[in-house]
């Protein structure tokens, strides 16, 4: 059994197309793992939630997502974020709405705990450092969990009281020791590769695979400009940054 894992899409419908035709050429998944800010910042968001909800999936709420709907306030977010935010609301359809307001914040799967930011505070905590990443692995009861939110993939290993940061490699094979995984931005990496990043764990062989997947990047910068969002949004992505 294979699972699909996707962080941080934000409304990138060409980043998402992409990602999901990679994962048909490599056999398939039977469900998506989403961890949650389907939407802010892309010029697609009403299309990104159409097109994850075609697939069997599960899904925790972002930021984004919440932000979007008025389920969190935006006085965090910085000038383009909120400006970003505020347009995505306009283009949901009330179904869109239900939809994001029914994301619970956090899911479990088997071995794994899923959240979009961190188990602690599920929506807004950055797991970026060893410090945060060991005061989280006492939020979480199963042996790994799934995190998004940073956009930057990377690994926290428990070991005895400390606890070890790593890249997410190509192929991260589990031992005994607990994790804490993050797979990169679907629609907006931010770790200097601007190619649409994600993950895939097989289950049987108890394998994440992490990949990386060119997209028409100026595909979405076009999109972005003629909807008006914030240049800044629209060149960061030519970065990955
Ligand atoms: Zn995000």
């Amino acid at each position: 059994m294979r699972h699909a894992i996707l962080a941080d899409i934000h409304g990138n419908l060409a980043a998402f197309k992409a990602v999901l035709e990679d994962i048909e050429e490599k056999g398939g998944a039977k469900e998506l793992w989403c961890l949650g800010d389907i939407v802010g910042y892309g010029p697609d968001p009403s299309g990104c939630i159409a097109l994850l909800r075609q697939y069997p999936h599960l899904c925790v709420a972002g930021n984004h997502d919440w932000a979007a709907i008025g389920k969190v306030d935006i006085s965090d977010f910085n000038l383009d974020a909120a400006e970003a935010c505020r347009w995505t609301g306009r283009q949901l359809s009330p179904e869109d709405v239900k939809y994001l307001e029914s994301l619970p914040l956090t899911l479990t799967r088997g071995d794994f705990t899923i959240v979009h930011g961190s188990p602690r505070e599920p929506i807004w905590e950055y797991v970026l450092s060893t410090q945060s990443a060991r005061d989280n692995f006492r939020f979480f009861e199963t042996r790994y969990c799934l995190i998004g939110h940073s956009h930057v993939p990377m690994v926290f290993e428990h070991v005895g009281e400390t606890c070890l940061l790593g890249e997410l490699p190509a192929a991260l094979r589990f031992g005994g020791n607990r994790l804490i995984i993050n797979p990169g931005g679907v629609g907006q990496p931010r770790d200097g590769d601007p190619r649409a990043a994600y993950a895939i764990y097989d289950e049987r062989d108890k394998v994440i695979y992490h990949y990386r997947i060119p997209y028409d990047i100026e595909d979405t910068q076009q999109r972005m400009v003629r909807q008006g969002l914030p240049i800044f949004l629209v060149t960061r992505l030519s970065y990955g940054r």
